[in-house]
């Protein structure tokens, strides 16, 4: 597999947000989101095999939250479905974050997916694999990340006409943070002001979360390893 750092934190968002969790974060990605704050991820790494990604997971913690993220993670899917296998066989909780693009019929049962539907804003929209729709359960999550009333508008529409709210475990709208926040860790840096999105949603009507990525807040955005 192909490794970009491995590393134990707080997660930032999804339901598990606030709890400690170790992150696997594997190279490459098939998209390029304008707002991406993974782009380190594109290219690099190193090599490692299952075995020794599963030693340091075991190595920085031998219980509890392990997420699974990019880059895209499914495009490694021939080697991250048995790692998966592996980790929940030894009681770990696992995370999978990933846009949806690649099918996703083949990651285990028990794993969280976290899937993010690009919005138009993101210059990936559409990318999302309708198929994929039958495969999110009560323990799965949908987030959009919302960068305008367009993108809100894109996903209040898409929540309903998929019904996202009754068959998943949550659906989580999140403002876009600026790339160019340098060390500002403030809501004056999400493009959306979290108070209109906050409102857009009550006046709908919508039972989605408002998420805010809280280790934006916590750390300068352009720390790695966070
Ligand atoms: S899918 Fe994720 S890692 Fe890939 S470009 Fe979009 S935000 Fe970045």
């Amino acid at each position: 597999m192909q490794l970009i750092e491995i590393y134990r934190s707080i997660q930032g968002e999804s339901s598990f947000a606030g709890l400690p969790c170790t992150f696997v974060r594997l190279a490459g990605c098939n998209l390029r989101c304008t707002w991406c704050d993974s782009e380190y991820t594109f290219s690099g790494g190193r090599k490692m095999s299952i075995e020794e990604v599963e030693a340091e997971v075991k190595r920085l913690s031998p219980a509890g939250l392990v997420e699974i993220t990019g880059g895209e993670p499914m495009l490694q899917e021939r080697e991250l479905v048995p790692l998966m296998e592996c980790l929940l066989a030894s009681g770990y909780e696992l995370l999978l974050e990933t846009s949806g693009e690649r099918p996703l019929e083949r990651v285990p049962r028990p794993v969280h997916k976290i899937v993010d539907v690009k919005c138009p804003d993101s210059g990936a929209g559409g990318t999302f694999r309708m198929e994929n729709l039958a495969t999110l359960g009560p323990a799965d999550e949908v987030k959009f990340v919302i960068a305008s009333r367009a993108d809100y508008d894109f996903a209040r529409d898409f929540t309903r006409q998929h019904e996202l709210e009754r068959r998943t475990g949550g659906v989580i709208f999140s403002p876009a943070f600026r790339k160019d926040a340098a060390v500002a860790r403030d809501v004056s840096h999400c493009v959306v002001d979290p108070r209109d999105l906050a409102g857009w949603i009550v006046a709908d009507g919508l039972n989605v979360r408002l998420g805010l990525q809280i280790h934006k807040f916590i750390w300068a955005p352009e720390t790695k390893g966070v």
